[in-house]
């Protein structure tokens, strides 16, 4: 027997409805390219996503058509995200960062039929455009007045001009809530880029799920500031968060340096912001550094990479500000887990806190999730059995745009998505990455965690940025050292920092080997650290005695 229910498609443009009847007049902010602080509101928003899909009509682009964005995190971006998958098109958001080969690739790959681009990014489409034949119109996001009369870049328009001239009407098409919404590809640091490709119904699943209370907790008193690039998996899905419960937006543009976002979160009075472990390592040493406090910011959701317990901690103990520490990945749209504590665990002390609030968290109802051992069979809920992380439900990925699918089945012949990363999970459901498949450090038939070498040397307060990476050994296979940029001025020893690793629960033989002194990490398209490359330029190094 079939329920009696309404039976309504759940689309993206639902949510900029929502937002634009039941918060018009709430604020979104941007810091534009140009430098300057541009303000307007939902209502403002959901007219200019029309003007946009008028105009996507009116150059009879088809459902389906693939219309993609090298930008910041700004209005004219939300514009797009909007715009473009209300009226059924697909969004495909670019990672400016990437190699511009690469860029050309995923372009050619996606068929993307018009490419809207800030105008930071005008010397990469100068670059790539010839080798992009499926792109039909070049639109640079900005006012009238900045379009370059000799960009060498054929039918480029601007995007004020381009929209400026359509109706604010618009009514949203009404289609099936599993048409694609949008489209983003992995940053490739495990291979090629892959795509996934998001639907309606995953989209708006993911934002309920990501407002719970138990996940990032948004709701219409905050003023939110997506730090993650709109860029890297859909600036983890704030934008349509944000819609959801019609709260404040602060976008920061292309000024990512501690100062540009410490100014701006405090002017904006910013309750919750959202970014890589890199990122806000930035923004404390600046507010350190010149003896700032934070006065409205309540919580900071930090992913993308492990985040050291030594930035909770600060974070905590100095601000008085939650971490909420989260896991994802592009093909998981991207929240899975979100660590926050359960009712039982808010009397233990500080230190066992800390140690649950370093997880990488909970579940987000939506999310199932497993260990499996090399032999395929579940390992145990107790903290420390590890195994390979798979994950299901209605936001993860099933198949790759044009690719095949990676799942696996278990025993009902249920699909996993396998994530490549190595994880724990403890009897009361949190998961702790131990590492990415790749790079867990295999010494005389046991492994290392690379996180927890990075975590430690991470406390360490004359330590920027530590990377840990296993090297060749003939007796052990491999032995971890780690490389570390040491903080400016800052004075610390090899010995030292080994002796540091005492007493901070490692067995002798998970003490890296050896420490590397090096300028900087490399770091990938979306911030995090590219141990692919670390190895690269170490690749003439040798351990210690060999
Ligand atoms: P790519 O795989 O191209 O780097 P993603 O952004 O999809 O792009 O990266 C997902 C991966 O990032 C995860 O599989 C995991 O290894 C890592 N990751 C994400 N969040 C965390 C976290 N909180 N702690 C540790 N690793 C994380």
């Amino acid at each position: 027997m079939l329920g009696l229910m309404q039976n309504q498609p759940l689309l993206t443009s639902m949510l900029l409805d929502f937002a634009a009847r039941h918060h018009g007049d709430t604020p979104i902010v941007s810091r534009r390219v140009e430098g300057d602080i541009h303000r307007y509101t939902y209502r403002d928003l959901a007219a200019r996503s029309k003007q946009l899909a008028n105009a996507l009509d009116g150059m009879g682009l088809a459902a389906g058509d693939r219309v993609a964005s090298l930008a910041w995190n700004g209005y004219r971006h939300m514009e797009l995200y909007y715009g473009v998958s209300g009226s059924e098109r697909v969004m495909h958001t670019l990672n400016p960062r990437l190699h511009p080969e690469q860029m050309a690739w995923i372009i050619n790959h996606a068929e993307d039929k018009v490419l809207c681009f800030d105008m930071t990014f005008l010397p990469l489409v100068q670059a790539i455009h010839a080798k992009c034949p499926t792109v039909k119109q070049w639109v640079a996001l900005c006012d009238a007045d900045k379009l370059p009369a000799d960009s060498g870049i054929p039918g480029l328009v601007d995007y004020e001009a381009w929209i400026g001239g359509q109706k604010t009407d618009y009514a949203w098409p009404q289609f099936d809530e599993n048409t694609a919404a949008g489209l983003c590809y992995t940053s490739g640091t495990t291979g090629n880029p892959k795509g996934a490709l998001y639907s309606h119904r995953s989209t708006v699943l993911h934002a309920y799920g990501g407002a719970l209370p138990d996940a990032l907790n948004v709701s219409a008193r905050d003023s939110m500031m997506p730090v993650v690039p709109m860029f890297h998996v859909n600036a983890w899905g704030l934008p349509y968060v944000a819609a959801l419960v019609g709260c404040k937006v602060v976008f920061p543009g292309p000024a990512m340096d501690g100062k540009s976002l410490y100014e701006l979160m405090e002017a904006e009075q910013v309750t919750m912001a959202a970014g890589v472990p890199t990122i806000w390592q930035m923004l404390l040493t600046h507010v350190q550094s010149n003896g700032l406090k934070f006065s409205s910011m309540n919580r900071t959701v930090i992913g993308g990479s492990a985040c050291p317990p030594a930035m909770i901690d600060t974070f905590r103990e100095e601000f008085g500000i939650d971490v909420l520490h989260a896991w994802g990945m592009t093909e998981t749209s991207p929240l899975g887990t979100v660590c926050t504590l359960k009712n039982k665990q808010l009397s233990l002390p500080p230190a066992q806190q800390l140690a649950i609030r370093v997880k990488q968290g909970r579940a987000i109802f939506g999310v199932d999730m497993r260990i499996v051992g090399d032999d395929g069979q579940d390992q145990p809920w107790d903290g420390k059995a590890y195994g390979d992380l798979l994950v299901r439900g209605p936001w993860i990925m099933d198949t790759y745009f044009k690719g095949a699918s990676p799942l696996v089945e278990d025993a009902q012949g249920r699909g996993w998505f396998p994530t490549g990363d190595v994880a724990t999970i403890d009897a009361d459901g949190f998961m702790q990455i131990t590492d990415r498949s790749k790079d867990v450090i295999k010494s005389g038939g046991e492994w290392i965690s690379s996180i927890d070498i990075e975590n430690i040397a991470m406390g360490h307060p004359a330590v920027a940025m530590a990377a840990c990476i296993g090297m060749p050994h003939p007796k052990w296979d491999e032995r971890p050292i780690v490389a570390v940029v040491k903080k400016p001025g800052a004075q610390l020893t090899r010995e030292e920092l080994l002796k540091f690793y005492e007493g901070k629960g490692q067995a002798k033989w998970q003490i890296p080997d050896d420490v590397v002194f090096v300028e900087a990490i490399p770091l990938g398209a979306t911030g995090k650290m590219l141990k692919t490359k670390l190895r690269e330029d170490l690749k003439d190094y040798k351990l210690p005695g060999l």
